[in-house]
C-alpha cells in the first residue's frame, strides 16, 4: 500500500501545489480522497495509470476539493478508460455531477456511479472498510478511515514440503484458513503459515476543526492525514473558517495514538511550511509535511 499526494494546497494553487488530491493505491486498487481542480494533471504526473480499478470519495462539497472530478472524467474518457468508477460523497455529489455531465455534454468511455453517504460504513470490500465520520466546517463534511482487513500470515512452502503436504489445491486450501488431510494426518493453516497480519488503519480528516469525535474516530490510526490550513498565528482564522492548525492536527493524532501524522492543505500564503512542521513536532514526533507527488510506502 502506498499515499500519494496529488495536491496539497487549500482553496487555491499556488505554484508548486495543486488542490487536495490524495490517493491510497492498494493492490488491484486506487482510492481517490477528494479531487481538486486541475487533479488529472498531476495524475497524469504520478504515473498511476488511466484504466486501474479506482474508487472516489468526497469529503465534501466545497469546490477545491470536487470540481477537478469533472476533468478526469473526462481525461479519463480520452485515454478510452473503460473500468467503471464509482464515486461517494455527501448529498448533492449526485446533483453536482448529474447536471454537470448533462450540461457539458460529457460522453464517457466508461460506467459512473453515484453513491450518496451517511456516517457509519460506507463501503465493505473484501480486504478493506471505508467509515465515514461528520466533521467539523463550515458545511457537511465527513472524515474517511480506511481499515485494512487482517491479512493471511507468511506461508512457508519449504514447511510444507517437509511436512509432505503435495503441492496443490491442498496448499491453497491451507492458504484460505482451511484444515487438510494428508493419509491420517491432520494440518492446520498455522503448521504452514505464519502469524495472521493486522491490516493498517489510514485516517483523512478533509477540512476540519480538531473534535472529540474525530479523536475517537482516528483512534490507532497508523497514517492520519489531517487538515492543516494554518500556522499558529492565525489560529482565530482556523476557527473561523472551520479549519485546522498544523499544532491542533498534531494535538488529536496524539491523543488519538495516531503513529504517523501527514500534515497536508496549506493556505496558499505559506511557501515555506517548515514553520508549521515545527510547531506540530513540540506536540507528536513523527510529523511529515505533504508536497505534491509524494509518495509514502505503507509496510
Ligand atoms: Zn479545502
Ligand atoms: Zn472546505
Amino acid at each position: 500500500m502506498k499515499l500519494v499526494f496529488l495536491g496539497t494546497s487549500a482553496a487555491q494553487p499556488t505554484e508548486s501545489r495543486a488542490m487536495t488530491c490524495i490517493c491510497v493505491v492498494l493492490e488491484k486498487e486506487i482510492l481517490m480522497f477528494d479531487a481538486g481542480e486541475g487533479a488529472q494533471l498531476s495524475f497524469l504526473k504520478s504515473k498511476l495509470g488511466w484504466n486501474k480499478k479506482m474508487k472516489i470519495f468526497v469529503t465534501h462539497l466545497h469546490g477545491d476539493h470536487c470540481v477537478g472530478i469533472l476533468g478526469l472524467l473526462q481525461t479519463m474518457s480520452l485515454q478510452n478508460r473503460t473500468e467503471s468508477i464509482d464515486i461517494y460523497g455527501p448529498k448533492g455529489i449526485d446533483d453536482f455531477l448529474a447536471a454537470n455531465l448533462k450540461v457539458l455534454n460529457f460522453g464517457l468511455s466508461f460506467p459512473v456511479r453515484i453513491m450518496t453517504i451517511k456516517e457509519g460504513l460506507v463501503l465493505d470490500d473484501t480486504t478493506y472498510t471505508i467509515h465515514a465520520c461528520e466533521a467539523d466546517h463550515s458545511i457537511p463534511a465527513f472524515s474517511y478511515v480506511l481499515q485494512e482487513k487482517e491479512k493471511p500470515g507468511k506461508f512457508y512452502p519449504e514447511k510444507a514440503k517437509e511436512l509432505g503436504i503435495p503441492e496443490g489445491k491442498l496448499w491453497h486450501e491451507l492458504q484460505s484458513g482451511k484444515e487438510v488431510k494428508v493419509g491420517n494426518k491432520t494440518f492446520k493453516p498455522s503448521d504452514i503459515m505464519g502469524e495472521k497480519r493486522q491490516g493498517k488503519k489510514i485516517g483523512i480528516s478533509g477540512d476540519t476543526r480538531p473534535t472529540k469525535k474525530l479523536e475517537e474516530f482516528f483512534k490507532g490510526c497508523d497514517y492520519l492525514i489531517f487538515d492543516s490550513t494554518y500556522s499558529d498565528e492565525l489560529q482565530e482564522k482556523a476557527k473561523e473558517h472551520y479549519h485546522s492548525t498544523a499544532r491542533e492536527a498534531a494535538m488529536l493524532a496524539k491523543n488519538a495514538g495516531v503513529s504517523n501524522l501527514i500534515l497536508t492543505h496549506f493556505s496558499a500564503r505559506y511557501d515555506d511550511v517548515e514553520a508549521m512542521v515545527r510547531e506540530a513536532e513540540t506536540v507528536h514526533n513523527s510529523i511529515v509535511a505533504a508536497e505534491d507527488l509524494l509518495e509514502i510506502e505503507i509496510k
